[in-house]
C-alpha cells in the first residue's frame, strides 16, 4: 500500500512502556571516511552485510505503514553509497519525512538531487570549526568540504539544516559560542549532543571526553527569549535573540535523563538489516533479513517489528 503525504497513519504501535513508535532510524552503510574517535557507530560494532535498495526500501515501507513515517537515514555515511539518491526517492512515497544524517562531506555534490528525490532535510555533523580541532576530532582535513556541504544543503532548501556538534571536553567546548554565532550567521540550527558512552569508545574515551550540558543549559535557559519543547526526547530548543537575528540551539542530554528515555519515540535499523530498540542495548536485536531473503510475506515482517517494539525498555531510569 502506497501512502500519499496526507493519509492519517493507519496503524501505530504502542510499546509496553506506553512509548507510540512514530520514527525509524535506518543506517544504510557502516563505511565513512572520517573515524571520530568517539562514533558510537549509531551502535553497530560488527556489522555482516549492507542490504540492497528493495530490501531497504521494503523495511522503511513496513515501518511507515506501522506508523514510523519519519525516516532518517544516517550509518557510517550515508553519501558513500552510490545508489542513497536511489533510496531517498523510493522511501519518500511511503514517508511523511525522509531526512538524512551526514559528515557533509559530499553534500555539495549530491543536495541537489537529494532535494530532486524528495529529501526533506538534514543534519550535518560539525565538532569544531577549527581546523586542527576538526582534524583531530574526525581524523581529516575535510572541514572545507564540510563548510560547502552546509551552503549547498541551505541552497537546496534542506531544511531546516541542523548542525550536530557533539561537544567533547578539552577539545571543543571553547567553541560553542562561536558555533552559535555561526548558526545565527547562516540559519542553521545547532544541535549540541552529550557525548554517550556505547561499547568500546566508553572504556577509552568517555572518562576523558565526556562534558555534562548542565551548566551549558542554564546558560541558556537565562538568556533564551523563547524555548520550545519538542516531542521526540523531550528535547528543548532555545531561541537567541542578538541585534534581531536568532539563533536557535537544541540540546540533546540523554545522559542519566530518564526523561529523554520516557519521550523516545524511535526504532533503529542496523546496516545488515536488525532491528535495534534502543542505541544503548545489543541483547535485543531482531534480525529482518533471514525473512526477507527467505521470501516471507510482509506479515512475517509486521510481527519481527512486533517483536522488536515489545523488547523497549528505557535505558535511563528514574
Ligand atoms: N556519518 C553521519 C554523520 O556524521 O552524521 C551519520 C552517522 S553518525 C554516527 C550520526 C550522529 O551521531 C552524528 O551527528 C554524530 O556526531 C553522532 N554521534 C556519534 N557518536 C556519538 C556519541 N558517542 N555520542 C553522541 N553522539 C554521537
Amino acid at each position: 500500500m502506497e501512502f500519499t503525504k496526507e493519509s492519517p497513519i493507519l496503524n501505530t504501535i504502542c510499546d509496553p512502556y506506553g512509548r507510540r513508535l512514530n520514527n525509524i532510524r535506518l543506517s544504510i552503510t557502516q563505511r565513512c571516511a572520517l573515524n571520530c574517535f568517539f562514533c558510537h557507530r549509531e551502535g553497530e560494532f560488527s556489522p555482516s552485510q549492507e542490504m540492497s535498495v528493495e530490501e531497504i526500501v521494503r523495511i522503511a515501507r513496513i515501518a511507515c505503514e506501522q506508523g514510523m513515517r519519519k525516516v532518517k537515514i544516517t550509518g557510517g555515511e550515508p553519501l558513500l553509497r552510490s545508489d542513497v539518491v536511489q533510496i531517498v526517492a523510493k522511501i519518500v512515497p511511503y514517508a511523511r519525512e525522509v531526512s538524512m544524517t551526514t559528515n557533509g562531506i559530499h553534500l555539495a555534490e549530491y543536495a541537489e538531487d537529494l532535494h530532486n528525490a524528495g529529501l526533506k532535510r538534514v543534519n550535518i555533523s560539525l565538532h569544531s570549526i577549527t581546523p586542527q580541532i576538526y582534524q583531530k576530532i574526525s581524523g581529516c582535513n575535510s572541514l572545507s568540504n564540510v563548510k560547502d556541504g552546509i551552503e549547498a544543503a541551505i541552497k537546496h532548501h534542506l531544511e531546516p539544516v541542523k548542525i550536530n556538534m557533539v561537544v567533547l571536553n578539552g577539545l571543543n567546548v571553547d567553541e560553542i559560542h562561536k558555533m552559535i554565532e555561526f548558526s545565527r550567521e547562516c540559519g542553521f540550527i545547532l544541535q549540541l549532543i552529550e557525548f554517550q558512552p556505547i561499547q568500546e569508545v566508553s572504556k577509552q574515551y568517555w572518562n576523558q571526553y565526556y562534558y555534562d550540558l548542565s551548566e551549558v543549559e542554564k546558560w541558556l535557559e537565562e538568556n533564551a527569549v523563547k524555548i520550545h519543547k519538542r516531542s521526540m526526547h523531550s528535547r528543548k530548543q532555545y531561541h537567541l535573540e542578538q541585534n534581531g537575528k536568532l539563533a536557535i540551539v537544541e540540546v540533546v542530554k540523554p545522559i542519566h535523563n530518564s526523561v529523554f528515555c520516557q519521550n523516545c519515540t524511535r526504532i533503529r535499523v542496523t546496516s545488515d538489516g536488525k532491528l535495534k530498540p534502543c542505541l544503548l542495548k545489543n541483547d535485543n536485536l531482531v534480525d529482518l533479513l533471514p525473512i526477507i531473503r527467505a521470501g516471507e510475506d510482509d506479515e512475517a515482517l509486521r510481527e519481527a517489528f512486533k517483536l522488536a517494539i515489545s523488547l523497549r525498555a528505557p535505558y535511563w531510569k528514574e
